[in-house]
């Protein structure tokens, strides 16, 4: 961030609460920009014994990874991941558990994770956001080095499955 969002003076270096953040230098504004995380919902989607995963518009060809999305404001995480399936992959859905939060630094984001159960396989998915999908089987699919990836990881130990997390680009192949 380099101009104030409140009065546009160029920001400056300063420590707040014990880091250096980038502040308004103007004494009547003092904006500061804290930097918080935003948090992300994910679904570890599941149907009859597969779980879908996505690819998003311009991700490489291939990446695929869970359905993700922002919370609206005045909405739950719980609300969240059930509109996102149905949004972007078009399918009705049972939460079934909280899967856990997980950190995704790179991008300064929490991530939240549920598992869910879907009412059918038909999906239907948003083409400005998501470029394919496919079902992968529960005993074949391979968490990736990724937040969203470690969330599998964990669910699928929950099942007694054992995986390694692999390179994003090589888990998906
Ligand atoms: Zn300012």
């Amino acid at each position: 961030m380099n101009y104030c969002p409140h009065c546009a003076t160029p920001m400056v270096k300063r420590n707040s609460g014990g880091r250096e953040r980038a502040s308004c230098p103007q004494r009547q504004c003092g904006f500061v920009h804290w930097d918080n995380p935003v948090p992300v919902v994910g679904g570890i989607v599941e149907w009859n014994n597969q779980i879908v995963l996505v690819r998003n518009v311009g991700w490489p060809t291939s990446w695929y990874g869970l359905v993700t999305g922002f919370l609206e404001a005045g909405e739950m995480p719980e609300e969240a991941i059930l509109r996102e399936v149905k949004e972007e992959i078009g399918l009705d859905a049972t939460l079934e558990s909280h899967v856990g939060m997980y950190e995704f630094y790179r991008k300064n984001q929490l991530l939240i994770i549920y598992h869910l159960r879907a009412h059918s396989g038909d999906v239907v998915v948003q083409a400005d956001e998501i470029a394919d999908y496919k079902w992968v089987a529960v005993e074949k699919v391979q968490p990736w080095t990724a937040g969203t990836g470690r969330a599998l990881q964990d669910w699928l130990r929950s099942r007694g499955l054992e995986r390694e997390m692999l390179d994003f680009s090589e888990a998906n192949n």
